[in-house]
């Protein structure tokens, strides 16, 4: 249509109700197509995004969605001077898991843990699944001693839960440390705090909380 002289075009439309018809057909599809590209290309990247933010074994958030999340929700305690608090859970001797039962049985536990943290979680706080075998927390508006509950609540439910996969069912515990964020420190600080927490929760014999100093 758009390679037809603009005189032509409209002296042609003038003349003949069925090439105006016709025209009107064409453009009308066109757009109908355009529209439908720019849908298909917008859901695309949408559907990109996520996977880029979200763990594809666990379908929880992944570390990189952390390092974009957690700053802002800092951000955000720290003007209305409220509290918060950073867990970093670790699963016991899941290396022995892996050898034992294998790495796919390994896996089945993975998800079963992200699954329990889901579901026993409050809506606001943000669960990541940032290493292997490795999860972080960041609970908001929640001071040390509700940390340490929600934390020990944790633990007993991971502890209770027994894992399915195929004929075998079996058990893994987690050790857990715990950081409350200051008004001062980097989401950095926090994690490393709450990570030398988690150090001493091993050394002390795991599944177990403790809580930085
Ligand atoms: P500890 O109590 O000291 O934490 O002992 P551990 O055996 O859990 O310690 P370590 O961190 O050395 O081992 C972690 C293991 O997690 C090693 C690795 O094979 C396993 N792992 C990491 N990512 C995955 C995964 O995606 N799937 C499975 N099945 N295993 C994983
Ligand atoms: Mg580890
Ligand atoms: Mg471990």
């Amino acid at each position: 249509v758009l390679v037809v002289p603009h005189d032509t075009v409209w002296s042609m439309v003038d003349q003949s109700h069925d090439v105006a018809r016709n025209l009107l057909a064409i453009i009308a599809g066109r757009m109908r197509n355009d529209n439908s590209a720019l849908i298909t290309s917008h859901n695309k990247r949408a559907q990109y995004e996520h996977q880029a933010t979200v763990d594809a074994l666990t379908g929880v958030h992944n570390r990189r969605w952390m390092s974009e999340a957690f700053p802002r929700v800092l951000h955000r305690c720290k003007l209305d001077s409220s509290n918060s608090a950073i867990l970093v859970i670790d699963i016991d001797f899941f290396k022995r898991v892996n050898d034992t039962y294998g790495h796919l049985v390994g896996d089945v536990a993975l998800k079963s843990l992200a699954k329990i943290m889901q579901v026993n979680l409050r809506p606001h706080d943000l669960l990541v699944r940032y290493g292997g075998e490795e999860f972080a927390i960041l609970l908001p508006d929640t001071g040390i001693e509700q940390a340490r509950s929600i934390a020990e609540r944790l633990r007993t439910m991971v502890a209770a839960n027994e894992i399915i996969s195929g004929d075998l069912a079996f058990k893994i515990t987690v050790s857990i440390g715990i950081a409350p964020t200051t008004q001062s420190g980097s989401l950095e600080d926090f994690f490393g705090a709450a990570d030398r927490a988690l150090y001493r929760a091993k050394e002390l014999g795991r599944n177990r909380i403790e809580i930085s100093a």
